[in-house]
């Protein structure tokens, strides 16, 4: 049986509580399991680590809203899978185009670290979401750091220790599915260097290279 996403989900009580009080601090915020972005029918998924306060968690859309969002827009943008680059609300007018994004734990975390039984709680619902894609065998997973990657794994019952997070790193997977790792592109991971605007661009050029292959 599948695990069907809700947005009033409250498994994870110690989110499930700390949404609760960020929604009194931050009447406007969202402050709510935040679902994916995107439709089915893409090529590409790419699954970050969980909302951030005033991103997803404000706006309700994925990387929408932070600072996070700012790079990942701006080179989808440049690399053909969306309409605009600019990422700010749900009403923005921004279309993705053969892509979606996603969370692996979909509620913000305090500190933005999830605990594991979070993190287990909530892949039934990225396991859901990767089964639905209609591009099935053909269908590019990009991990955003690598509890995300891991995520990936979890939500495909495979084995961490056969596929290792690494930047840049292409995993093959049974099922014909392609896993790509990146680092994360928080503020934190841009500003000290550890992911540089063209590391990040690397990786997008490879998969536009891959999913031009695969139209062949
Ligand atoms: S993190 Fe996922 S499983 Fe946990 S409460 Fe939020 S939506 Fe539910």
């Amino acid at each position: 049986m599948q695990d069907k996403f809700s947005i009033n989900c409250s498994k994870c009580l110690r989110l499930a509580k700390f949404l609760n009080e960020v929604k009194i601090n931050y009447p406007s915020y969202h402050a709510k399991p935040v679902p994916g972005f995107g439709d089915t029918s893409s090529k590409l998924l790419i699954i970050g680590l969980a909302p951030g306060m005033h991103g997803a968690n404000q706006t309700g859309r994925p990387f929408t809203g932070d600072f996070a969002g700012i790079l990942l827009y701006k080179t989808l943008y440049k690399y053909g899978f969306s309409n605009h680059e600019g990422s700010v609300s749900l009403n923005d007018g921004l279309q993705l185009i053969g892509c979606s994004i996603t969370n692996a734990v979909k509620c913000l975390p305090p500190l933005n670290r999830p605990e594991p039984n979070e993190i287990r709680n909530c892949n039934g619902y990225l396991s859901t979401e990767i089964k639905n894609f209609k591009a099935g065998g053909g269908l590019i997973l990009l991990a955003l750091g690598a509890v995300a990657h891991r995520s990936v794994l979890m939500a495909l019952g495979l084995r961490p220790k056969d596929y290792p997070f690494g930047h840049g790193l292409i995993h093959k997977l049974p099922s014909k599915l392609t896993l790509y790792d990146s680092y994360h592109c928080s503020r934190y991971n841009t500003q000290t260097k550890r992911l540089t605007i063209d590391m990040f661009e690397q990786v997008f050029k490879q998969i536009n290279i891959d999913l031009s292959l695969t139209k062949k």
